[in-house]
């Protein structure tokens, strides 16, 4: 797929006060447009609404990431559900206008000549976060390093190192060069951690690592906010120090060794990331927890995520709020007012974000879903943790339940990362369980890409959002807080978002913990039987579950409210927020054991 023939031609960026930006944010990954591939999933969607948060309510910052030409990829899958890949090839000299800078990085011990493209996120009432898109696609540069900012979570650990240095040395690089002086630099995610090397380099203004203090170190701490974002041990990248030295040199090598960045023998960009971050935090409350028992040395916050309720509302749930209260677009405490709409009137417009789903399956598949009946929607990135097959446990159960019913529609979505083969082997599971056990009562659908489109009219169509990890994993979880949003309810293991979400039977139901994964699927399919199709069978209740959802959770489950945490506890601090850091409390209900 190319991008780039229906794209326009960039016209040049308006001027903007780069010298007054008080935070700089570092992503590797961020979902911009529609149309651009610079995401994989939660984490660039995370990202990419906390900035258009930040855009609609006049925070001061600007953004670094890769520009990533080849993009992540497009699913394909067969009749049996074996996934393949493609590019999508998006050339940024056609659609975005460049920032007219380069800079030079120094590493694999030559120069790597870095360029950048501007994306413009532009708020509500027309504040702008700029977005320096860096690109190493630069003639004079070696031909392997002109790819070294084309594929998102593509290639080895060298090629990911050399991103990362990139985007780390090279962001802080740029926004020198463009006359930015940030109070802030907040890493999202460990991918961003060198950010703090560029930082002591510019401190030293020239001089080599090898001469920077602990005062020093201790000034770029001060400066830094880092955001973790899961307890999966393989989401915390790792390099080989002979790596290390090969792309960042021994001067930067051996201050990382120096300042006590190395963990068990290995450059670990989490450790780099806390040691130099005087704000560390985890992206829910519990996930917090989790996360100070990773890392017992350093004191761990938490701001639970959120989502930009601009981006994530189906278009008949914003022409009723904008009718209702138009403020809603800047304040999202306004949700709360929902309670002044009937919920007919609610049930009515979530009907309309089902409709459009509905079509948009039977233009897929050919597969002509009936609007009547119950239809759930799971949709994440494939991993093993995230159990998608865990509602196959008991087929039997399955179709017994829906038959009891009067139906039941099941939508799934989801890629697994190219070089993981167990991720698609799950994807082939759900087809094989799915051909087995689809009849005129129960209806089971894959869809091909789940990409922010997908997501969005899933978010917004279905009647309950199915979410069954195996916990802790689940960091935060964001598509659930989607859901919410447009009135849908969760049915979810009480892992991430939802031990704070979940009130049961008003915003939706917890599946019980249980250290026995059939007896889980057991007290899933009991939930669904007794609690959520009695419930979806009362109109009147229905609706007022629907008003519940936005009401109490897309209030609370959206980027307006984290960005203003991030920005009073985070980025500014009062000084009685910061004293009562000190104390690290761990809980002893995240049990031991499960993190490995
Ligand atoms: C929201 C979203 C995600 C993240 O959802 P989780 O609930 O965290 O799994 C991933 N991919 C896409 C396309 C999304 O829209």
């Amino acid at each position: 797929m190319n991008l780039s023939a229906s794209s326009r031609i960039a016209t040049p960026a308006p001027a903007i006060d780069l010298a007054e930006r008080k935070i700089a944010y570092f992503s590797m990954e961020i979902a911009l447009s529609k149309s651009l591939p610079t995401y994989s999933g939660g984490l660039g969607m995370l990202a990419g609404d906390t900035l258009r948060s930040a855009a609609d309510t006049g925070v001061s910052m600007v953004v670094v990431s890769l520009v990533h030409r080849h993009g992540y990829f497009q699913q394909h899958l067969d009749g049996v559900g074996q996934q393949t890949e493609s590019d999508v090839i998006w050339s940024p000299e056609t659609t975005l206008p460049s920032v007219g800078q380069e800079i030079v990085v120094t590493m694999q011990n030559r120069e790597v000549t870095v360029r950048a493209w501007r994306f413009d996120v532009v708020g509500v009432t027309g504040h702008i976060i700029p977005v320096f898109l860096l690109d190493t696609d630069v003639e004079g540069n070696d031909p392997w390093d002109r790819k070294l900012t084309d594929h998102l979570y593509g290639g080895d650990t060298y090629y990911r190192l050399c991103q990362e240095t990139i985007l780390g040395l090279g962001g802080v690089k740029l926004l020198h060069a463009l006359g930015c002086k940030p109070e802030v630099s907040h890493m999202n995610e460990g991918h961003a951690a060198l950010l703090t090397i560029g930082l002591l380099e510019e401190r030293l203004n020239g001089a080599p690592l090898r001469d920077a203090t602990e005062a020093d170190a201790e000034a770029i701490r001060q400066q830094c906010v880092f955001t973790t974002h899961t307890p999966v041990p393989a989401g915390h990248d790792k390099f080989g120090l002979d790596q290390m030295v090969a792309v960042l040199g021994h001067d930067r090598a051996s201050a990382i060794e120096r300042f006590g960045c190395l963990h068990d023998g290995l450059m670990n960009m989490t450790y780099l990331a806390l040691r130099f971050s005087r704000y560390v935090n985890g992206v829910a409350m519990q996930h917090g927890k989790v996360s100070q028992r990773m890392f017992p040395g350093y004191r761990v916050h938490a701001i639970t995520n959120g989502v930009h309720a601009g981006t994530w509302l189906s278009q008949p749930f914003q022409a009723l709020l904008d009718k209702e209260v138009p403020e809603w677009r800047h304040d999202n405490q306004y949700f709360r007012s929902v309670y002044g709409i009937a919920p007919a009137v609610i049930d009515a417009t979530h009907a309309l974000g089902k409709q459009r789903l509905i079509a948009t399956v039977k233009h897929r598949t050919g597969v002509e879903l009936d609007p009547k009946v119950l239809t759930l929607g799971f949709a994440r990135r494939v991993a093993t943790y995230k159990r998608a097959s865990l509602l196959f446990r008991s087929p039997e159960r399955l179709v017994e339940i829906a038959e009891k019913i009067g139906g039941l529609q099941i939508l799934f979505a989801g890629k697994a990362h190219p070089a993981d083969s167990a991720g698609k082997g799950l994807i082939r599971d759900v087809f094989t369980a799915a051909a087995k056990i689809n009849n005129s009562k129960l209806r089971i659908l894959y869809l091909e890409n789940y990409d922010w489109d997908l997501g969005e009219q899933l978010t917004g169509g279905v009647d309950v959002w199915l979410n069954t990890p195996l916990r802790p994993y689940e960091a935060s979880g964001t598509s659930g807080m989607k859901a919410a949003l447009n009135g849908v309810p969760s049915l979810s293991v009480l892992d991430g978002w939802w031990i704070e979400g979940c009130a049961e039977n008003i915003t939706g139901w917890a599946i019980p913990d249980c250290d026995d994964e059939a007896a889980e699927a057991s007290l899933l399919y009991y939930k669904i039987e007794h609690s959520v199709a009695p419930l979806y069978a009362n109109k009147a209740a229905w609706a007022e579950v629907r008003r519940h959802c936005i009401a109490i959770n897309g209030t609370f489950f959206n980027t307006h409210r984290q960005l203003g945490q991030y920005v009073s506890n985070a980025y500014f601090p009062q000084s009685a927020s910061v004293a009562a850091s000190d104390q690290v409390i761990v809980d002893d209900e995240v049990r031991e054991g499960v993190l490995v």
